[in-house]
């Protein structure tokens, strides 16, 4: 599972199929809202304000 920003979509997209070999779900995190737990604020791979889950 990863937390990232838009610019690294494509890139947890990647990890994701490399150590999963099939492709994730992608879930917007401003759209959705989750009861029991909190995603992580910034980016995996930087420092921006992260916005999408990729599972
Ligand atoms: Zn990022």
């Amino acid at each position: 599972m990863y937390v990232v920003c838009k610019e690294h979509v494509e890139l947890a997209i990647d990890d994701f199929v490399d150590e999963y070999e099939e492709a994730p779900d992608i879930v917007d995190l401003k759209e959705t809202k989750f009861s029991d737990w909190d995603p992580p604020v910034k980016c995996a791979e930087c420092e921006k304000h992260s916005e999408y889950l990729i599972v």
